[in-house]
Formats: structure tokens, sequence, C-alpha cells
């Protein structure tokens, strides 16, 4: 199997119902579900409200702005995929709007890098045809 097969294999399985997430992500936008009925807003997408099992689900535009609410950096690669990745780091990111997501930290100094850290979204391509979105430090704002 060539990397590229094991490559794709790590990625998200695209659905009618994540699909406009992904097409955002491609432009540079970050989006999230957001219901009509309580206003919660959501990750990852589906067709109903986690908190009040409406079907009113729309979709609405996210800053890209959050803060480090938990990370590991990894020193040993548990896929082959990763082995000229490490050391990375994965973190779940607390999105300005509410939601969480697991995603990675770029362009970080892991002397720096710490819980509360403000953070932006960078969009990359990528290691195969999906697009994804990963977090870098915004210099200046730690409190
Ligand atoms: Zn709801």
């Amino acid at each position: 199997m060539s990397l590229d097969n094991i490559l794709n294999e790590l990625f998200p399985v695209i659905t009618e119902s994540n699909k406009p997430f992904y097409d955002a992500l491609g432009e540079g936008r970050l989006t999230a579900n957001k219901c009509n009925e309580c206003a919660h807003t959501f990750l990852p997408p589906a067709n109903h409200c986690p908190n009040c099992l409406s079907d009113q689900v729309d979709w609405t535009a996210l800053s890209g702005e959050g803060t480090v609410y938990s990370w590991v950096e990894y020193h040993r690669a548990y896929h082959v995929a990763f082995k000229d990745k490490i050391p990375y780091v994965v973190a779940i990111v607390q999105l300005k709007e509410g939601p969480r997501m697991i995603s990675n930290i770029i362009n970080y100094d892991s002397d720096f890098l710490k819980v509360g850290m403000p953070i932006q979204a960078v969009f990359t391509s990528g290691l195969g045809d999906v697009p994804i979105v990963q977090f870098k430090p915004i210099i200046g704002k730690e409190g």
C-alpha cells in the first residue's frame, strides 16, 4: 500500500452532513452548525442539535480564533504517515464561538505553549485531498 493510500485512509469520509464544513475549509473558512431553535453552535457537523435535538440546524461562520484547551506533543510516530512530522502537537481547541475541536498547533515554541494560549486558524491542503484546519499561536495576545 502506498503512502498516499495510507494517508487517504486517515481522512474523514465526506458525507452530505459534513460536506459544507470541508467545502468551507477548502475556501479558507471555518464554519460550524448552529441550531435555529436554541442557538447552540456545535461541531462536529450533524443533522440534529446535540443540545435540544432539533433538526432546524444551519451553518454559521466562525472567526477562526480560539485558545488552547489542552494539548500534547508527540515525539513518537504511532502511524507511519506521521514519522516525518514528529515532534507535533495535537490539541483540543476552544473556539471563540463555543465549540471545541481537535486539531494541530503549528509554528509553536514548546517552551511557551500553554493552556489558554490564543490561537488562530490556518488552512492547508492537508496530507491528502481533504482540506484541513490547524492552529498557530497569536503572538502578542498571551494573557
Ligand atoms: Zn438546539
